[in-house]
């Protein structure tokens, strides 16, 4: 794909790309499905920005009318996570994700699989694979403002996890460092339109008891900052 396509960028709520939109320049949006889609030029690169709201289906919708109207050549979903076996503040980026609710396994399927249609093939897949440059250069621009970051596998579904036992389950069924509520979804849309995505996410609350609490008093701060690394790298994309 041309450099010149853009990147788009996603996140479920406002405050995960309102720093970003703030800074487009030349700026026009577009409202398609109720989404506002802010095209414009980020640190001189062309972007296209959407506010998705939360959950997978949302995020399907967006992802793919993103793909549909602006042919971008990678897709990004910034914002914030529960940590699984990391601190309220640290940054993930996906390794891949997987859709840890999606369940057919009264019929013997692994956790899961998700089955995909390949023209008049199907596919089974597990692992949402997320794009190795990408992720590097969002790990290396971490490196040099926040000290690094973890790469690791993102577990997505459409619960809001605040259970210390599923916080637990999620690290050891998938090897999850993080749960949100997007990133795999927006994974599989890339995926099955062959359009390279990247999921980063700053750790908001610890998905547990705390949440509740936590969610609240951390998610503005956590969002800007996993915003704000997406800002500092995206020449490099
Ligand atoms: N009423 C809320 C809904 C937010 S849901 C609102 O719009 O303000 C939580 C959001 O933050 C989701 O977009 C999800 O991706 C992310 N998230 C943060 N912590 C999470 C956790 N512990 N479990 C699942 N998603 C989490």
């Amino acid at each position: 794909m041309e450099k010149k396509s853009p990147i788009g960028i996603i996140g479920a709520m406002e405050v995960e790309v309102n720093s970003i939109i703030a800074k487009l320049s030349g700026e026009e949006s577009d409202s398609i499905a109720g989404l506002l889609f802010h095209r414009g030029e980020l640190e001189g690169v062309p972007v296209v920005v959407a506010e998705c709201g939360p959950g997978k289906v949302n995020s399907a919708v967006c992802a793919q009318i993103m793909i549909l109207k602006y042919s971008p050549r990678l897709i990004i979903n910034t914002g914030v996570a529960g940590g699984v076996g990391v601190k309220i503040g640290d940054l993930v980026a996906a390794e891949c994700c997987v859709q840890h609710d999606f369940d057919t396994t009264a019929m013997g399927d692994p956790l899961g699989t998700l089955f995909l249609r390949r023209g008049g093939d199907s596919e089974d897949i597990l692992k949402l694979p997320c794009d190795s440059g990408a992720r590097e250069v969002l790990l290396e621009e971490a490196r040099s403002i926040y000290g690094g970051a973890h790469a690791g596998v993102i577990a997505t579904g459409d619960i809001f996890v605040a259970d210390k036992e599923k916080n637990r389950w999620l690290g050891e069924k998938f090897g999850a460092r993080a749960v949100e509520m997007e990133g795999g979804s927006i994974a599989q849309v890339c995926y099955m339109n062959k359009v390279p995505c990247a999921v980063l996410r700053a750790i908001s609350d610890s998905a547990n008891d705390d949440s509740p609490v936590d969610f609240p008093s951390f998610a503005k701060e956590t969002a800007e900052k996993s915003a704000e690394l997406l800002i500092r790298a995206v020449r490099k994309l």
